[in-house]
């Protein structure tokens, strides 16, 4: 018999864990309240960088918090309001960063995005839009050599785990990316990282590979998730109603509100960030995602434009957004590269869900059979939807996992 899943959530990680249980056998239904990948998978820089297996609180974390607090930094801003809510997750995500602590979590992120990466790209193929990819790495720029200094630590780990790095003089840079203006005197390019022009885009055609081989996708606001005998019963706003043995939660940041109507507490924080696209000048252009480390933001080659991203600001999920910092990081960015007129009246805000730990909750609620987590990705989510798949279809089948499970299992917050 045919085993009946939904996923409810339909970003990267929610369309993976889709494709993933379709090609198991089972019969899946994906819900979302708006069309595929238009919410935080839509919005990111689009890489799948192997550095990302050092989060924001690592070891280094400590050293930087009284700047950090000093709420006037592009990199980091927070409500305080929201900030004096969660200070039990403040705590925890400080006691985190402890060097051991933090070692297991590289080590969990690293096998997890290496298996991500392998699963990409074979969805890509399979999706057609391998022309999405780029597959030049991506390139972090320091203004000094002493901001160069500061990532010693985290060049320590890309060594220590293998990844593929090169460290540039200012004609390094010139020679990867003509278009800068010459303030970098330092770059660290990681070399076996990819991105995509389209993140969003990558999305829907996923899904939209998931709806070919006879998937199905309801557009609906799921408003409670219940048990009902066996099975487990979602429901919409509009009564609408789908029962199945097995559901997986992959709302993203709209997880912790689901769980708290099952009386469950997910302990997450919501690191949000805005994007803005630009025109550039004629003849300019950017050949990868740069990292200005210095002036905190993230500038991507998009099929739209430029996007321009920001660094983190602690607010509730979705209160008013305020973009200050994208004024402050396009005034930043344009001192470095001749940015046009922007292309958005508006920028674009999103919510990087994150637990204490920065590891995402891959596996099955305790004592909640048949209800399964896939959420909590924080920086790393549009690329790590694939393995966070892979992982849960081995988990809910009761096979031997493709990396150790354990670090992302729920059960360690639940
Ligand atoms: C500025 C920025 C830059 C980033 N850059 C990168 C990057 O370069 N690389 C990387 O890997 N990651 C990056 N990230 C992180 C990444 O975007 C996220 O981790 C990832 O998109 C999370 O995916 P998700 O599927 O869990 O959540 P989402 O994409 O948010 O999907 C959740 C879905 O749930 C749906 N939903 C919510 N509530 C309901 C409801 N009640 N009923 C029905 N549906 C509902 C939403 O409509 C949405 O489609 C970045 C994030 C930001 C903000």
């Amino acid at each position: 018999m045919e085993r009946d899943i939904v996923i409810v959530g339909a970003g990267m990680v929610g369309v993976c864990c889709a494709l993933e249980m379709q090609r198991r056998g089972a019969r899946v239904t994906l819900i979302d309240r708006r069309a595929p990948g238009l919410e935080t998978s839509y919005g990111n820089a689009g890489c799948f960088a192997r550095s990302s297996i050092v989060p924001f609180n690592n070891p280094t974390l400590r050293h930087a918090l009284p700047k950090l607090l000093g709420n006037n930094t592009p990199q980091f801003r927070y409500r305080l309001g929201y900030l004096l809510r969660e200070t039990r997750w403040a705590l925890s995500f400080l006691a985190h960063s402890r060097e051991h602590v933090f070692s297991q979590t590289a080590r969990a992120l690293d096998a997890l995005i290496q298996l991500s990466n392998g699963e990409h790209l074979r969805l890509l193929a399979e999706a057609g839009v391998t022309h999405r990819l780029r597959e030049n790495g991506w390139l972090f720029l320091y203004r000094s050599e002493v901001g160069y200094a500061g990532s010693a630590f985290s060049q320590q780990i890309y060594r220590q785990f293998g990844i593929d790095i090169e460290t540039l003089d200012a004609e390094g840079v010139k020679a990867l990316e003509p278009s800068l203006a010459p303030l970098f005197p330092r770059g660290l390019w990681v070399k076996d990282s990819r991105s995509v022009d389209n993140p969003g885009a990558v999305v829907a055609a996923y899904a939209a590979l998931f709806q070919a081989r006879g998937g199905r996708i309801v557009q609906a606001q799921v408003t409670s998730i219940a048990r009902d005998g066996q099975d487990w019963q979602v429901v919409a706003d509009d009564a609408r109603q789908w029962r199945a043995r097995d559901v997986v939660v992959a709302l993203g940041p709209w997880s912790k509100a689901l769980f708290a109507q099952l009386g469950l507490r997910v302990p997450m924080a919501f690191e949000r960030g805005y994007h803005r696209h630009f025109a550039a000048q004629s003849g300019a252009g950017l050949n990868r995602p740069i990292y200005d480390t210095a002036a905190g933001y993230v500038m991507s080659p998009m099929e739209m434009g430029l996007r321009l991203s920001t660094g983190v600001e602690l607010a509730d999920c979705d209160a008013l957004p305020r973009p200050v910092q994208m004024d402050l990081v396009e005034a930043s960015a344009r001192e470095a590269f001749p940015l046009g007129e922007a292309l958005q009246q508006t920028p674009w805000m999103g919510r990087r869900p994150t637990l204490p730990d920065s590891r995402p909750m891959i596996g099955a609620v305790p004592g909640r059979e048949g209800l399964w987590c896939a959420f909590g990705h924080q920086h790393i989510g549009f690329s790590t939807g694939t393995g966070t798949a892979s992982l849960l279809g081995a988990l809910m089948h009761g096979e031997g996992p493709p990396i150790d499970p354990t670090p992302f299992a729920p059960s360690r917050f639940l």
